[in-house]
C-alpha cells in the first residue's frame, strides 16, 4: 500500500483531467474496475460536469530569467483549474493571485478554483516574502476544454440485494494522507474481499469529491436504496487515533458497527456527530437520499497541521497505520455482513441449556469464543427487535462473542433469524 501511495503521489490530480484518469487507471491495474467517462456538460442533479482541466507546466520567473517557482517541483504550486496565462505582472498584481500560509511559512498550501475562471499560485510564505522584485513573468501552460470526468467502480457481489458502499475521493494532487491513504487502502481491501462469499454486495466508488458521489447517486437512485451501510474513506494513514463521523441517521448499522469493532479491538475512537461539512457523506446524507454513510478517518480533515499543505506528503503516512486501518475496515465489513436480528422460537422463560449440551460447549474450554453470559444475552434479546450489534452494545460483550452464541442457539433451534 505504501509503495502504491508513493507511486500515485506525484500525479497532478483534480476533479477532471489526465491525472485523475491516470490514477483511476492505475487502481484499475490492481482491481477490476469499471471505468466511466462522464462528458463535460452532463447534467448531474443541480450540477454540470465542467470542462476538463489539464496542466503541463507553470513557472514564476524574475525578468532576468531566474525561476522562483516551478510546478515541476510540486504540483500544489498551481491553484487547481487555473486558466492559462503568460504575462508580466507587477508584484502587487501577482499578490492577488498568490496564496501562502503565513503561520506555516515553509509549507505550500493546497487551493482549487474549479469554478473561478481565474488562475493562482501557491507558494511557501518564505518564498513569497523573499520575492521583492517589482515585476515577475508568470506562465501557466494549461487547458480548460470539453472532455470528461473519470470515475472507477467495482461491485463485489453478495447473496442478497443489500449493499455496503465504500466511497473514496481521488481529486487531490500531491497530498498523501487526505486522499491517497483512502485510495490505497480501498484498493487492497477490494483485493482481500474479492472471492469471499458475503450476504452484502460491496461497492467501491473512486472519483472526484462531490461530483463523483453526485454522479453515482443520480445514475443509481434504485441502487442507492439498497445501501445498508457505507463509509467515506480518507485520512487513514497517519499515526493518530481513529475518528468516525456518523451518518446523518446517527444510529445506522454503519454507526453501530464502527463503534463496536473499534471497542472490540481496543482501539480508542472519537465519534463525531454528522455535520453537513467535510467529504462526500454530505451528498450521501442529503435529505433526498439519507443513506447510512459515515466517514472513517484517523486524524480528521482540518485537525492536523499538515492538512491541505505540502507537508501532507508520504512521510506523514506510516505503513503500519495503513495496515491497521485495512484490518479494521475488513472487520467492520464482516460485522455489518454478519449482523442479523433473531427471535426466540419459544420465548417463555429460559430454555434448559444443559439438556442441549450448551453448557458443555461453552464451559471450561479456554479459547472458546463465547460464554454462557453471551448465550443468556442472546436468548433474552432475541425478541425480533435487537440485532447482534444491539446485543453486543447492550451486554458489553464483543460482537464475535454474541455472534458465536447466536450460531450455537441457531444450531439447537432455540432462535430463528428474522427475514431481512
Ligand atoms: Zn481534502
Amino acid at each position: 500500500m505504501y509503495d502504491f501511495l508513493r507511486e500515485l503521489f506525484p500525479i497532478c490530480r483534480s476533479i477532471t483531467g489526465p491525472g485523475l484518469r491516470e490514477t483511476i487507471h492505475r487502481i484499475g491495474t490492481r482491481i477490476p474496475l469499471t471505468i466511466h467517462e462522464v462528458p463535460t456538460g452532463t447534467a448531474i442533479l443541480d450540477w454540470t460536469v465542467p470542462n476538463e482541466w489539464s496542466i503541463r507546466s507553470a513557472t514564476i520567473e524574475t525578468l532576468d530569467g531566474r525561476v522562483v517557482m516551478d510546478f515541476a517541483d510540486n504540483n500544489l504550486h498551481v491553484v487547481g483549474y487555473s486558466k492559462p496565462v503568460d504575462a508580466v505582472l507587477s508584484r502587487e498584481e501577482l499578490a492577488r493571485h498568490v496564496h501562502t500560509l503565513p503561520d506555516q511559512p515553509t509549507l505550500i498550501p493546497y487551493r482549487t478554483g474549479y469554478f473561478a475562471d481565474s488562475f493562482g499560485f501557491c507558494l511557501s510564505h518564505q518564498t513569497w516574502t523573499a520575492m521583492t522584485d517589482e515585476q515577475y513573468r508568470v506562465r501557466i501552460d494549461s487547458t480548460l476544454a470539453p472532455g470528461s470526468m473519470t470515475l472507477g467502480e467495482l461491485l463485489l457481489p453478495g447473496s442478497t440485494d443489500k449493499e455496503i458502499l465504500l466511497s473514496i475521493h481521488c481529486c487531490h494532487p500531491a497530498l498523501a494522507n487526505d486522499n491517497l491513504s483512502g485510495i490505497v487502502i480501498a484498493t487492497e481491501l477490494a483485493k482481500r474481499l474479492a472471492g469471499v462469499s458475503r450476504r452484502h454486495a460491496v461497492r467501491f466508488l473512486f472519483g472526484p469529491g462531490t461530483l463523483g458521489a453526485l454522479t453515482w447517486l443520480s445514475w443509481n437512485q434504485d441502487a442507492a436504496r439498497k445501501v445498508a451501510a457505507g463509509l467515506v474513506l480518507t485520512c487513514l494513514g497517519d499515526a493518530g487515533p481513529y475518528h468516525y463521523k456518523q451518518s446523518r441517521q446517527g444510529t445506522s448499522a454503519t454507526d453501530r458497527a464502527v463503534a463496536q469493532v473499534l471497542a472490540d479491538e481496543g482501539e480508542p475512537l472519537t465519534v463525531l456527530p454528522f455535520a453537513p461539512v467535510g467529504y462526500d457523506e454530505r451528498q450521501y446524507c442529503s435529505p433526498g437520499f439519507d443513506l447510512p454513510v459515515g466517514c472513517f478517518m484517523r486524524t480528521p480533515n482540518g485537525r492536523y497541521p499538515e492538512y491541505h499543505t505540502s507537508a501532507d506528503d508520504p512521510s506523514l503516512v506510516r505503513p503500519e497505520s495503513l495496515e491497521r486501518s485495512l484490518d479494521i475496515l475488513e472487520k467492520i465489513i464482516a460485522v455489518i455482513d454478519r449482523d442479523a436480528t433473531y427471535e426466540r422460537v419459544d420465548g417463555r422463560g429460559e430454555p434448559q441449556l444443559g439438556r442441549r449440551g450448551l453448557y458443555r460447549l461453552v464451559s471450561g474450554q479456554a479459547g472458546r469464543s463465547t460464554s454462557q453470559e453471551a448465550l443468556l444475552w442472546v436468548l433474552n434479546l432475541a425478541d425480533g427487535r435487537h440485532s447482534l450489534l444491539d446485543m453486543a452494545a447492550r451486554s458489553g460483550l464483543t460482537f464475535q462473542s454474541v455472534a458465536a452464541a447466536a450460531d450455537l442457539l441457531l444450531d439447537t433451534q432455540l432462535i430463528r433469524e428474522m427475514s431481512q
